[in-house]
């Protein structure tokens, strides 16, 4: 594969870009199909508290809780979130989740500004 190539597929995301990205949104749509808004809507729950309690034992914990455990259920959620996103969709509401990303981005991007500025 070309540098040029390996630009292209590198993902700026944790569910990547392009065809991961295609493919990943594949996958989640299945799942959704198969095991419904309800079903996944309590996985995504169920997995969001995984993650709570991954991020107390890593940051707020001595001892030794593995970056690898962090890193999958953070890959949980991501994975609940892209479901949840597509059931959205699938209800007529597509663009509210994307939107709110922009708008969450810009007005943390502006917070961060407004501390660099008053120091
Ligand atoms: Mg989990």
């Amino acid at each position: 594969m070309s540098k040029n190539n390996q630009e292209t597929t590198k993902t700026t995301g944790v569910l990547g870009v392009g065809v991961e990205r295609i493919v990943s949104h594949e996958i989640c749509e299945r799942a959704v199909n198969y095991y419904g808004y309800k079903e996944q809507a309590g996985q995504a729950m169920e997995e969001c508290g995984e993650l709570i309690t991954a991020l107390h034992k890593y940051f707020y914990r001595s001892g030794n809780f593995e970056p690898m455990r962090l890193a999958e259920e953070i890959a949980d959620v991501a994975i609940m979130c892209e479901q949840l996103n597509i059931i959205l969709e699938k209800q007529g509401y597509g663009e509210m989740v994307e939107h709110a990303i922009i708008y969450k981005l810009q007005r943390l991007n502006g917070n961060i500004a407004t501390d660099i500025i008053s120091g």
